[in-house]
């Protein structure tokens, strides 16, 4: 174990602590620790780099003014694009990435929503909920998701929401490093047909797994990242707490720093920002 690791434990038996949770659960490298924590990990914070948008090797790579993705000037075929995800699911389903990993799934969560959003919200992976019902948040944490997106003065139907895994874990724990990476093409993939404007990840394990980062989620929320899809499009990416963390924390201060970066979100997808009012 490096002092990395010895680090992040004792930051997650603190913040458990605080939590009133008094174990510590085994550490498997690479696994994400809590999403925000009173003492960030301290690791190299990356220069930011106004007008860049292309990643590059040391990524992520910050973006001090994200520049729209290029999107197809023709109205988009919703029809088209959808059947494109329902091949790519299909292809999915083929190749079953998750059948190399422990699982005890009962239904592959894809991903639903617009297939032309200009904002994709992309999370972990599937929960109990989520597993039974084949469709991604719609638990505890899918309705807290679906307030955040009224809030932000748009519908569930007008995003596209996903996970990187797209089976659930056994017992909801942290995807790890192998099955991040077994996934992953697939939901580049996906952000490649749906071409969003933006992408809002949902905590740390996503944030981590699309910016090939492992940096802390207080260094890395509410500011603009680069990633680039499976058709190397660079996508800005906006990292903010996973819906789970708010309702564990469900502090003023927490709300509202989740706010600030769906805020943010909106003023550079160009979309009214509502009045605050939860
Ligand atoms: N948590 C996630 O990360 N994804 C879901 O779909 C549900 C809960």
């Amino acid at each position: 174990m490096d002092d990395r690791e010895r680090r992040i434990i004792k930051q997650h038996a603190r913040t458990s602590a605080l939590l009133g949770v008094d174990f510590v659960p085994a550490y498997s490298r690479g696994a994400a620790v809590e999403p925000d924590s009173p003492e960030p990990v301290p690791v190299a914070v990356p220069e930011p780099r106004a007008n860049m948008v292309e990643r590059v090797a040391e990524a992520p790579a910050r973006v001090a003014a994200p520049r729209p993705v290029a999107r197809p000037n023709t109205p988009r075929d919703r029809a088209g694009t959808q059947s494109q995800l329902d091949a790519l699911r299909a292809k999915y389903v083929a190749d079953a990435p998750h059948k190399k990993f422990v699982t005890n799934f009962q239904n592959i969560v894809f991903g639903e929503g617009d297939p032309c959003a200009r904002l994709c919200f992309v999370g972990e992976a599937p929960g109990e909920d989520e597993d039974l019902s084949g469709r991604p948040f719609v638990g505890r944490a899918g309705q807290l998701l679906d307030k955040m997106i009224v809030a932000m003065g748009l519908r569930r139907e007008d995003v596209y929401i996903c996970n990187v895994l797209k089976t659930r874990p056994p017992g909801n724990r942290t995807p790890t490093q192998d099955e991040v990476a077994a996934c992953k093409p697939y939901l580049l993939e996906q952000l490649s047909i749906v071409m969003p404007d933006a992408v809002v990840t949902l905590g740390l394990s996503a944030t981590h797994a699309l910016l090939d980062s492992t940096e802390a989620m207080a260094r890395l929320r509410s500011k603009w990242w680069s990633m680039q899809d499976s058709r190397g499009r660079a996508v800005p990416v906006m990292p903010t707490y996973h819906p789970s963390f708010i309702l564990r924390s469900y502090t003023p201060e927490n709300r509202a720093k989740a706010w600030e970066d769906l805020k943010m979100t909106l003023e550079f997808l160009g979309l009214p920002v509502p009045a605050r009012t939860g």
